[in-house]
This record gives C-alpha cells, sequence and structure tokens, in this order.
C-alpha cells in the first residue's frame, strides 16, 4: 500500500464517527467529530496514517480531557513548591471547602441573630487566640496583604524601610513596586548589609506614615550584618507615633524546632514585640489554603476593613472554610504532625525515607529497562521563600541513563505527571513528599 492508496482509503468524519460509536458515547458528539477532524486533517497535511485510526481518536479525546492541572507526585524535594501549588492541605480542610462548595453556608449571615453578618468573624477568634493579636482580617494573598496595609496606614505619605529588606520573592512581588502600587513613598535607610537604629530614627519626620519590617525570605546576608530587632524597632515606632507593620512572609504560628529546623519568629513573637500590624500567607509554612493574613490592632485592622480595595481582594467561601478548618489543628500542635501534610513532610526522618527509597528500588528498576535505579541521599528544602538556606536530610532515587532530560520529559507526559530534578547527568526523585507509592508504582508503569 503506497502513500496515495492509504489516503484514499480515509474515511470521512461521518464513517470515523460511526465506527468509533463508543467514543461518542463516552465524550460527546462534538468533542468526538472535531478531534476526527483534527485526526483526518493532519494525515492529509502529511502527518503518518496511524496503524489504528479509532485508537489514534481516542488516545487524542483521552489527551484533551486530562488537565493540566492534574495531581501529579513533587518528588522535586522542594516540600512548598510555588510553582505546584504549595501547601497541600489537611483532610480536615479538604472536607471543609467540598462542604462549603455544595452546600450554603453562614458565610455573612449572623446565625445568632438572623442578620448579616461578617465574612471575616469566623477566623476573628482562631487567629486572635493564636496569635495574641487584638483582631485579624484575611485577603486573598500575603501579597495583597501587605499591598492593602500599606495602602490603608500609608497612602501619600513615607514608609520607612531598610535597604537590606527592600526584597524580590519571585515573580512579580518587589517591595518597591508594591509600596508604589501602594501610593507610599519609599524611605530607604541604612546599607544593603547594615541599618542601625540611628537610621531610622534620623528618617523620621511629619512624613512618617509607618515603619515597615520585611523578612528576606529567600536570601540570607551573612557576615558584617546589623539588623534592628523587632523590639527596638516597635520602641522607635511608638516614640514616633507610626505603626510599625512585619511583614513575616512565610510566618510559622508554631517553633519549628520542634521538627528539628531552624528558629523562625512565630506570628505570636512578632505580635508581642510590639508589631502593629503582621502580615504573613496561608499556604506556606502555614499548610493551608492561598490567603493573606492580618493581624495586629484592632483600630488598624478596622481601617484595612473599611478600605475599598479590601472587596477587591477579598477571599471566598470555600479558602475560608479550608482556612479556618487549617487554623483550627493549630490548637492541638502535638498532633499537627499527624494531621497537616506540610508539617508531616517536614517532620518525616530521614531512616524513614531511605527504608521507602529501598523498598521502591528494585520496582521501580523492573519499570525501566534501560535504567540505573540506585538509592540516593538528597537534601530537600522548605520552598517558598522559608528557611532559604537550611536543608532537611532525605533519600530517593538516582535514576541514570543515556537521557535524563528525555526521562524526566516521560515522567512528565504520564497521566499522573511524576517530578523529579535533573542533576549530575541522572534525574533525582526525593521521596521525602511521596505517600501513595502504590499511586507511584501504577504511574510508573503506564511509561510507554
Ligand atoms: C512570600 C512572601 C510574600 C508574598 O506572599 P504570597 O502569599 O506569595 O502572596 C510577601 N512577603 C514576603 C516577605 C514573602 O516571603
Amino acid at each position: 500500500m503506497d502513500g496515495r492508496e492509504t489516503l484514499r482509503d480515509l474515511p470521512s468524519v461521518d464513517r470515523l464517527l460511526r465506527a468509533n460509536a463508543a467514543l461518542v458515547e463516552r465524550h460527546g458528539r462534538a468533542p468526538v467529530t472535531e478531534a476526527a477532524r483534527a485526526l483526518l486533517a493532519e494525515i492529509r497535511a502529511g502527518a503518518s496514517m496511524p496503524p489504528d485510526l479509532g485508537a489514534a481518536l481516542a488516545e487524542r479525546l483521552a489527551a484533551a480531557e486530562r488537565s493540566n492541572l492534574r495531581p501529579l507526585f513533587n518528588l522535586t524535594g522542594t516540600i512548598l513548591h510555588t510553582n505546584l501549588g504549595r501547601a497541600l492541605l489537611a483532610e480536615a480542610a479538604v472536607e471543609a471547602a467540598t462542604a462549603a462548595m455544595r452546600e450554603a453556608a453562614a458565610l455573612e449571615f449572623d446565625l445568632g441573630t438572623g442578620r448579616r453578618g461578617e465574612r471575616d468573624s469566623h477566623l476573628r477568634g482562631l487567629l486572635t487566640e493564636l496569635t495574641g493579636a487584638e483582631d485579624a482580617t484575611v485577603v486573598n494573598n500575603n501579597a495583597a496583604a501587605v499591598l492593602i496595609a500599606l495602602n490603608t496606614l500609608g497612602q501619600g505619605r513615607e514608609a520607612i524601610v531598610s535597604r537590606g529588606e527592600l526584597i524580590e520573592i519571585g515573580g512579580a512581588f518587589r517591595m518597591p513596586d508594591i509600596m508604589e502600587r501602594a501610593g507610599v513613598r519609599l524611605r530607604e535607610v541604612g546599607t544593603t548589609n547594615r541599618t542601625h537604629a540611628k537610621d531610622y530614627r534620623a528618617a523620621l519626620s511629619p512624613e512618617t506614615a509607618l515603619i515597615l519590617k520585611v523578612h528576606p525570605s529567600n536570601y540570607r546576608i551573612e557576615g558584617f550584618t546589623k539588623e534592628v530587632p523587632g523590639t527596638d524597632l516597635a520602641a522607635i515606632a511608638r516614640e514616633a507615633g507610626a505603626p510599625l507593620l512585619n511583614d513575616l512572609g512565610s510566618g510559622t504560628l508554631i517553633d519549628l524546632s520542634r521538627f528539628g529546623l531552624a528558629r523562625e519568629p512565630t506570628v505570636r513573637e512578632a505580635v508581642a514585640e510590639g508589631a502593629d500590624i503582621v502580615t504573613f500567607s496561608g499556604d506556606k509554612l502555614l499548610g493551608g489554603p492561598q490567603a493573606g493574613i492580618i493581624v495586629g490592632r484592632r483600630d488598624l485592622i478596622a481601617a484595612i476593613n473599611a478600605n475599598p480595595l479590601k472587596r477587591a481582594l477579598r477571599l471566598d467561601k470555600i479558602r475560608l472554610a479550608a482556612l479556618e478548618a487549617t487554623l483550627r489543628l493549630y490548637r492541638d500542635p502535638d498532633r499537627l504532625t499527624g494531621r497537616l501534610p506540610t508539617a508531616r513532610a517536614m517532620a518525616r526522618p530521614e531512616p524513614e525515607i531511605r527504608a521507602l527509597a529501598e523498598s521502591l528500588a528494585p520496582r521501580v528498576a523492573a519499570c525501566l529497562p534501560d535504567v540505573t535505579v540506585e538509592v540516593t541521599g538528597c537534601a530537600s528544602q522548605i520552598g517558598s521563600g522559608a528557611l532559604p538556606v537550611e536543608t532537611l536530610p532525605s533519600a530517593g532515587l538516582r535514576l541514570s541513563g543515556p537521557a535524563p532530560e528525555k526521562l524526566a520529559a516521560a515522567f512528565r507526559a504520564l497521566p499522573r505527571p511524576i517530578l523529579g530534578r535533573v542533576a549530575g547527568g541522572a534525574l533525582i526523585l526525593d521521596l521525602r513528599c511521596l505517600e501513595d507509592e502504590a499511586g507511584f508504582l501504577e504511574s510508573l508503569a503506564a511509561l510507554p
């Protein structure tokens, strides 16, 4: 059969549809017609003739149905990977979000009085209890929290900030740009590595609206450095009658040394130091949904809530429900690692991960005949700007073969993709975040 005869044998769209009635039943007439048309057009334009047109059509429809947002295995070694959606939610949060999606809820309705209620009232009690702050509110993400706090406290006036804290946090979040958009003039003080209390004092003027302290998040200045402690900064702000806004970034509610990690200032400590407003993310160390949490002085929170931007930046009921359920878990910190996936991943001991690697290695090798599979040590990161120079000892699989980039691409193309990282001529799978071993092996078995 030469190419011309093959083309002459090509069925019409109609005939292809009639021959594949099961596909029409499964996917619907319109998508199958569309896929059949596209497939036939490609073949007429010179694409190779598939051995089985019906199978090619089925594969095309299946691929179109697969969402790019489909679940994947994050074996990159970064627990809170911004590009992979950061924190995985606790079961309690998933259930609360699902219920909020399915059923009506008293989102802005007071069940006690039967009158209109407030959207943020559901979280206020929990957040003040967990942080020691007077009041709290929530917005879309921490970038929004910083934006609305700056705009509310400082529009048309100055915010004093150390040159060592004028950070960029990946993507488009640059502190000087956010300040400009918030309508606040930046008053930089100190130098990149050293800022003293006297630098802040010298910058105070009638134009000063606030003092801003920013957690440097994704980098660390080491060596000859000096920053002004939060308590001293709070004292300077108080003397000047200007509020202190502390953007903690990741913001943890518990002391991370319980996971063997370096200490990070907790939100409670930032509040106790005298910050008037503290902002932090919901989906970084906290382990909840994307959200920006703002806690602090009651009068300032009221002003933030009265800002028209609040309506534009507010949280939807699904995330409010998930955030409330996540925060509730923090009332019992001793059981957090059993309930909160982020805490569980951070606390997972290296010997447990290594044992998993040892048990998986031969089974993975059986799926990959041309690849050498070895157990290897890894260093996991927390990610999302939390403890940037700190790593957690971990273990994983080192897959080496002729083309690690190709192997990585094949893993990404799986119905449930497996993401590792290519380093030193091999594909490395850090197993810290792998909990579903059976699902992982099943996914691997789908490799062509
Ligand atoms: C991550 C971060 C932000 C932005 O938070 P999102 O939740 O990503 O919007 C702002 N400030 C600091 C210091 C951060 O680390």
